[in-house]
């Protein structure tokens, strides 16, 4: 039988970049061709320009490919970010449909991230399976779009999405059975379309980014990484707040002064507030943060400016717990590292996460006060942080952290449940391939 090759397109924004280049890497292990097709960063963020250099860097097994962005990125250039992704998307299709004709050996199946759904149509022209990738949990997809306001624009371009989703022969979901098995009885269920068939739902993961620690150099570590060498075990709380998240400096102010009264260690990656973003991409720490603050703490943390390798930081054994924005990558790689999770939503299904991790599947607990725009305050950080680090309830997250890490491992070793999965996906791809007279 031949190899077969997949092309995988990821949407903009490096929360759906990284986990699809963790897709590419899986099928890579599994001898599989993978070209990863990206849409050129240069309209987007200069984060996700930096990702895919690094992440093209850090994968010499991956192939990548630039494709021009459209020359526009939205015929409404007003719009707002989710329709202006969604058109660039859309606008993309000519250069993608080029870029695949261009490819000398036939492609096997097109794999879509989940908001790349006008690709279908590319797909359906060169006659190619389209199946989705769902960085996002399962529950997600089961309840998709979490409608707060069914007439917002976001909801109806949410609901577009999922529709054309259901198109697809399959959605690969960033998960493991283990972890949820609710929403996995739902979509089994039909939940998705009813009195339709549904899709094929296969939870292939976690599928997150090891790290490479082995090998590296001090000289080429993060200067984060070489000062979490020095901390005690356990001993750090990590503030990261996903690719997009930064607050106000009202807030940064009561974080700092929480941080500062728990007196645990911290490594806190800290943004300009959203106001500042396009003037001072930069944050002014000295000016965002209580006066004083960065010379008392000096000894037992550190601020890091926008972006730390967080991937790398989770692994590290002086981290003791992860204050996260609950973007599923970010949870996934937590767990992956068997660390309990304080959990503040900011934006998309973070909301929803949340409330599944800290009552379904309770390896996190909550902030309180971010509710409706309020702050949450000094006190509440220092309080949910003492709880973790110092109470017998963060010693049993802890606990249940070691166990859900386990169950992810046994997911993803030969014969669990999300190799299983995967064999499951690659002989119905197989088998579609053979009733459209397609000889492998
Ligand atoms: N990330 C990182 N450093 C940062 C912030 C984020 O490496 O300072 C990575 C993080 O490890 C994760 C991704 O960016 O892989 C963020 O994805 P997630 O789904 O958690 O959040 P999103 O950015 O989509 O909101």
């Amino acid at each position: 039988m031949k190899r077969k090759t997949f092309v995988l397109f990821p949407s903009l924004g490096v929360g759906h970049l990284n986990p699809m280049v963790e897709l590419a890497k899986h099928l890579r292990r599994h001898g599989l061709g993978v070209v990863v097709a990206v849409i050129d960063p240069r309209d987007d963020d200069a984060t996700s320009g930096d990702a895919v250099a690094r992440l093209a860097a850090a994968n010499p097994s991956v192939t990548f490919r630039i494709l021009p962005a459209p020359a526009t990125a939205s015929p409404d250039p007003g719009a707002h970010r989710v329709r202006r992704s969604l058109d660039t998307l859309r606008l993309a299709n000519p250069v993608l449909l080029e870029f695949l004709r261009s490819l000398p050996a036939a492609v096997d199946a097109l794999l879509l991230d989940m908001f790349c759904v006008d690709a279908l149509d590319v797909a359906a022209e060169l006659a190619i399976p389209a199946y989705f990738f769902f960085p996002s949990p399962a529950s997600a997809l089961a309840v998709f779009p979490p409608p707060p306001d069914k007439e917002s624009e976001t909801t109806k371009i949410r609901l577009y999405q999922f529709k054309r989703m259901m198109e697809g022969k399959g959605v690969l979901v960033n998960s493991f059975d283990w972890l949820e098995p609710k929403a996995l009885k739902a979509l089994a269920a039909g939940v998705c379309v009813p009195d339709k068939p549904n899709p094929r739902v296969y939870c292939i993961g976690p599928l997150v980014d090891a790290g490479n620690k082995v090998g590296i150099s001090g000289a080429e570590r993060h200067p984060c990484l070489v000062w979490l060498d020095a901390q005690p075990r356990r001993s750090v709380v990590f503030l990261c707040f996903g690719s997009q998240g930064a607050f106000p400096a009202a807030q940064l102010k009561e974080i700092a002064r929480g941080l500062e009264s728990s007196g645990h260690r911290f490594l806190w990656v800290v943004r300009s507030p959203p106001e500042e973003q396009t003037t001072s991409p930069e944050p002014d720490l000295e000016r965002l943060l209580p006066a004083g603050f960065l010379e008392r703490t000096k000894d037992t943390g550190m601020v890091v400016k926008n972006w730390a390798p967080q991937a790398e930081v989770v692994q590290h054994e002086a981290v003791g717990v992860f204050v996260t924005h609950c973007g599923w990558n970010s949870t996934l790689e937590a767990i992956m590292s068997a660390l309990p999770m304080i959990c503040w939503p900011l934006y998309a299904e973070q909301a929803m996460n949340k409330v599944i991790m800290v009552e379904e599947m309770r390896i996190a607990v909550s902030l309180d006060g971010y509710e409706e725009g309020g702050l949450v305050k000094a006190e509440e950080v220092e309080a949910k942080v003492r709880l973790v680090m110092e109470t017998e309830e963060g010693r049993k997250l802890r606990e249940k952290l070691v166990e859900t890490r386990d169950m992810a491992l046994d997911a993803v070793k030969e014969g669990g449940s999300s190799e299983v999965a995967f064999d499951e996906f690659m002989r119905d791809l197989e088998k579609s391939s053979l009733e459209n007279g397609v000889c492998s």
